[in-house]
């Protein structure tokens, strides 16, 4: 087989679509997915979660789900002691402006008795309209004012909109305020949560109804006063060809972008690496890449040659700095 370095081979994976009324049809005429459906709003491109799970497409495990290879072949993962596979990666296509949200953080999730994580995220701007801006945070200094004006619905007043490019890439931790504007497709690492807390739906209506909103969790869960900034925008677009940059490493993942212009050589020493393709063609160890694949370098893999005109987005789970055993390879 040639997608193989030794006995490891490649995991290929079959992305799950989720309609959302914001959705639109891009991730079909830009990244040529076999949509059935024009409001398609999340490709959940990497997925252990139950809620769109993703699925080998080919190879020896062929047809299994992410989550039962996290289960049955831990060893793929460098034998994590962790529940569920850490990471859900999506690519966003936002036709019109998503909701005014915030996340809860791990802390929160248990307390409140919930299944599953809290949700720190970051985006990748795939594209985005010129002059475009993102609500990322809010202008209340305290949690009375927050309530208040949230109340009395002065959301432009509350929110912060910050001036955003292709191509930059923005942290959103648990707690940060956040929307996604319409035109945006964003590239998402996240924890694999699925746990989102509205503010504000712009009033829209989906068969005649208004999606629910979660105030009080919203105020619960949201951070003031805010510290975010222009700063936590990174700007990857003079970022050099054929390395990998690091682009975060938090408590939850670490990320990387990388241009491929020429033949080069990686090495996976991590416990495992995702790898997104978000424009170009190539080769990975002679098996074909194409802009909307999306893939799996086991534990272990070791070192991968990658040639083609590819820009990659990778991630993984750090390892040294996670506290109590959980992240640390066995
Ligand atoms: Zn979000």
């Amino acid at each position: 087989m040639d997608y193989m370095s030794g006995t490891k081979e490649i995991l290929f994976l079959e992305p799950k679509f989720v309609e959302r009324v914001w959705g639109g049809n891009r991730l079909a005429t830009e990244f040529q997915y076999h949509l059935q459906s024009d409001r398609i709003g999340e490709c959940w491109a990497v997925s252990a979660h139950e809620n769109g799970e993703s699925v080998v497409k080919r190879g020896l495990y062929q047809g299994k789900t992410l989550s039962s290879l996290w289960q049955e072949h831990r060893e793929l993962f460098g034998n994590i002691d962790l529940d569920k596979f850490p990471l859900l990666v999506k690519l966003i296509d936002a036709r019109e402006t998503s909701s005014i949200q915030v996340h809860p953080d791990n802390a929160y999730v248990k307390a409140q008795g919930l299944e599953g994580l809290g949700k720190t995220e970051c985006w990748y701007v795939v594209d985005c309209p010129e002059n475009a801006t993102l609500v990322i945070g809010h202008n209340a200094h305290t949690k009375e004012e927050l309530s208040q004006m949230v109340n009395a619905g002065q959301w432009n007043d509350l929110l912060k909109e910050v001036p955003v490019k292709q191509g930059d890439f923005i942290q959103i931790e648990a707690g940060v305020l956040h929307t996604i504007e319409a035109g945006f497709i964003v590239y998402e690492t996240q924890q694999n949560s699925d746990i989102t807390y509205r503010f504000y739906d712009y009033g829209r209506k989906i068969d005649g109804q208004k999606r629910e909103l979660h105030i009080k969790e919203c105020l619960d869960v949201t951070l003031v006063p805010d510290k975010t900034s222009e700063k936590r925008i990174i700007s990857t677009q003079d970022m050099v060809a054929n390395e990998m940059h690091e682009l975060i490493c938090c408590d939850s993942y670490q990320v990387w972008k990388m241009d491929v212009t020429r033949p080069v050589t990686i090495e996976q020493k991590y416990p495992f690496l995702v790898m997104s393709v978000l424009d170009g063609e190539g080769l990975i160890d002679g098996a074909k890449l194409c802009k909307g694949d999306h893939l799996i370098l086991p534990f272990g893999y070791g070192k991968a040659q990658i040639q083609g005109t590819l820009k990659l987005m990778m991630s993984s789970v750090p390892v040294q700095e996670t506290a109590g055993g959980s992240g640390s390879v066995r």
